[in-house]
């Protein structure tokens, strides 16, 4: 179905629940508000002479206009296009062009960016550029005061609605371009899956921008009834946890850096969060010491992980409600219904067979049309059977459950021993001094790349030595796994979606 109609439909059975709430101004919209101010953006857009097929960008740090103008872009068939808030003025300019955005809606300013200045700056190399409307000024106003009550465009769910860009983790960002079929229902699976309804009202930390805030939350949380909740504009560990409080959530989002930060929070243990009944941990690969964590400190018993990726729509694999423990901190679950997964030999194709490590392939509902303009990087990850080459390493065991062991490019090759980063990450987060860890090859002369571990320590005052370190895999890792180099960080480089650029950590520390 199409996302207007799938609103429609909300709005109709929950009219009087809450949808949307912006925990910072306070503002709340029932389901029947929400809808009828989404149709005020959609009519101001069509009075702005928007048409089917044109690009719309967002550029936004979050808020409700953002989600309005989600719902409003697909009422009409505009193809929104989610600009990361973190760009600048070269990037920006780069995806306004790209895209070939004719109206772009963007934040005023948010810290120290200034959007509006930016935007200006480079409106002259943005030819297709015909419109700005900035939130929280005049122009925005006059956009949903501006549109007379038209009956709205027909839409097939298979036409392009949305240009997410690719989290940008191992490169420059790819454009995925997906259709309402893609991302409504894997939001709805999605939802499905943690079993919502109308009572679910979800804590949402994670960036709009990306399809774990706008798909795993907004369409999950819409095709059910639910309420999304904004915490914050862009995340803040303590502002998330009062919100959780504060409007009774019952379920809450992180990348796991999120809820790392959220457990170590010196105040902590003062948050309610007995509402909590459920989660979802997602979008790099999740210590099964931080989920434990999770489950007993957080509420959170039917915490689910999920696995997958924007040119997915972007979940292919979730844990269920009823897994144990073991699997629901361990694996990425199993496949959800109506797509295909494959674990195969990089070099050959070949299906490799179960509990053994290959590149994980996924088919279905859920691939993306293509990038946007790119046939030939299209081409280079979708083959002609229709899979998705995900470009991750995976384990698939005898009951169906998967493991991601991590990123081809992430993999560390000493002394002709592939080492997997993800597991020495998952042995030294058991250490009770270290509070988040990562681990990356850097080049040696002799072994051509050596192990660094790169770690937060729970206490700044007091941080593990190497030599503590090294002890504590000694007769427990085997000895070419053991980091031979140490580094103490207080965070590390991030993207906005919340993931680590291992990439960065690499060069930041490549020469000795
Ligand atoms: P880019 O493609 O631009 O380098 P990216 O791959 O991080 O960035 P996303 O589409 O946001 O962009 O993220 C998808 C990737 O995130 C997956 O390919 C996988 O490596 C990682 N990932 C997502 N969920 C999980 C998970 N539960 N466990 C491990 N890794 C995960
Ligand atoms: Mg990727």
């Amino acid at each position: 179905d199409t996302i207007g109609a799938d609103l429609d439909r909300a709005v109709a059975a929950w009219p009087d629940r809450e949808a949307l709430v912006d925990v910072p101004s306070g503002r709340r919209w029932t389901y029947a508000e929400f809808g009828a101010a989404v149709d005020a953006v959609a009519h101001g857009m069509l009075a702005k002479g928007v048409t089917k097929g044109d690009r719309v960008g967002i550029w936004a740090v979050n808020c409700p206009e953002w989600v309005l103008v989600q719902y409003a872009t697909a009422r009409i068939g505009a193809v929104m296009v989610n600009i990361n808030p973190a760009y600048r003025t070269h990037e920006v300019a780069y995806v306004l062009r790209q895209a070939g955005v004719s109206l772009l809606v963007a934040s005023l300013r948010h810290r120290t960016s200034d959007y509006r200045a930016m935007v200006e700056q480079v409106r002259g190399e943005c030819p297709a550029l015909r419109d700005t409307v900035y939130i929280g000024d005049p122009s925005w106003e006059a956009l949903v005061a501006g549109g007379t009550p038209v009956p709205f465009p027909e839409l097939s769910c298979d036409d392009p609605i949305n240009i997410q860009y690719t989290s940008g983790t191992t490169g420059f960002p790819k454009g995925a371009t997906l259709s309402h079929h893609n991302i409504l229902n894997n939001g709805f699976f999605v939802g499905e899956t943690i079993a919502y309804s109308e009572q679910d009202r979800v804590c949402i930390p994670v960036p709009f921008y990306h399809c774990f805030g706008m798909v795993m939350g907004n369409l999950a949380a819409t095709s059910h009834g639910a309420c999304m909740v904004i915490p914050a504009a862009s995340f803040d560990p303590a502002a998330t946890l009062r919100a959780v409080e504060q409007e009774r959530c019952t379920s809450l989002y992180g990348v796991p850096t999120m809820f790392i930060a959220e457990l170590n929070l010196p105040d902590f243990a003062s948050y309610d969060l007995s509402s909590l009944r459920t989660g979802i941990m997602a979008g790099s690969p999740c210590p099964v010491e931080v989920m434990k964590r999770v489950v007993a400190e957080m509420h959170m018993e039917q915490v689910s992980i999920c696995y997958g990726m924007t040119e997915t729509s972007p979940v292919s694999l979730q844990t269920r409600q009823d897994d144990d423990l073991e699997h629901r901190t361990g694996t990425v679950g199993r496949v959800l219904p109506h797509i295909e997964v494959k674990v195969v030999d990089p070099a050959t194709g070949a299906t490799v067979p179960r509990g053994t490590a290959g590149e994980l392939c996924t088919r279905g509902y859920s691939v993306m049309l293509g990038y946007w303009n790119e046939p030939e990087k299209t081409a280079e990850a979708i083959d002609a059977g229709r899979w998705m080459h995900t470009g991750d390493l995976a384990v698939m065991r005898d009951d169906g459950y998967v493991e991601i062991v991590g990123r081809i490019k992430d993999m560390i090759i000493r002394g002709g021993e592939n080492i997997y980063p993800r597991e020495v990450e998952e042995f030294l987060h058991t250490h009770p001094r270290i509070a988040d860890v990562q681990v990356v090859g850097v080049a040696h002369e002799r072994y051509g790349e050596e192990v660094l571990a790169c770690v937060v320590p729970r206490d700044p005052a007091d941080p593990i030595t190497l030599e503590e370190l090294r002890a504590f895999c000694a007769d427990r890792l085997a000895h070419y796994k053991i980091p031979s180099r140490l580094e103490l960080l207080d965070t590390f480089p991030m993207t906005v979606s919340g993931k680590v650029r291992k990439v960065e950590l690499r060069e930041r520390y490549a020469a000795g």
